[in-house]
């Protein structure tokens, strides 16, 4: 589709980054385009309607924020550890070395509120996983997962049992 290309065509691969062996998608060349980034924004903001959008540190808030604006939907941050201010819950997943925790604010949700999940890149699927069970706990309820690019090989759709996935681009 247009919106397909007008994505692929914006996404930067930098080789080696963050670590050796590691091919890295960069979306701030499609950041950087005001028509591209809004055309993302306006997919996002249409595929559910929802109470809140929730972004993923740091670059699912780039595109979940102007997304729940968009949508009439309210916004909340999941973080990395320690971040955030109130009280959390929190949810840890596997790295390939090592291990990650992300945390949401306890009364982030009104109970049973509609939720879509937001992140610029599916890799292996650790940390939608963890967002999902996140917002599960928080007491509302997970309606979708929408990111800019799957990375069909790391099969991170495998690790969302049954939650719908929106991916703009599989690769
Ligand atoms: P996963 O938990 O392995 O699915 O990794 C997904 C998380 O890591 C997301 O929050 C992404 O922002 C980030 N990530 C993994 N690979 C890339 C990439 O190639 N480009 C940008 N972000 C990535």
């Amino acid at each position: 589709s247009d919106l397909r290309r007008l994505i692929l065509d914006r996404i930067r691969d930098v080789p080696d980054y963050p670590q050796p062996g590691v091919l890295f998608k960069d979306i701030t060349p499609l950041l950087a385009d005001p028509h591209a980034f809004a055309a993302v924004v306006d997919e996002f903001a249409g595929l559910h309607q929802v109470d809140k959008i929730v972004g993923i540190e740091a670059r699912g808030f780039i595109l979940a924020a102007p997304a729940a604006c968009r949508a009439g939907a309210g916004f909340v941050p999941v973080r990395k550890k320690g971040k955030l201010p109130s009280e959390t819950l929190e949810a840890s997943y596997d790295l390939e070395y090592g291990s990650a925790t992300i945390e949401v604010h306890r009364d982030a949700f009104a109970p049973g509120d509609r939720v879509l999940i937001v992140d610029d890149v599916l890799a292996t699927g650790g940390t939608a996983r963890a967002a999902v069970e996140l917002v599960r706990r928080a007491g509302a309820e997970v309606v979708a997962i929408a990111v800019l690019m799957e990375l069909a090989s790391l099969e991170g759709r495998k690790q969302l049992d049954g939650v719908e996935l929106h991916s703009l681009v599989i690769v």
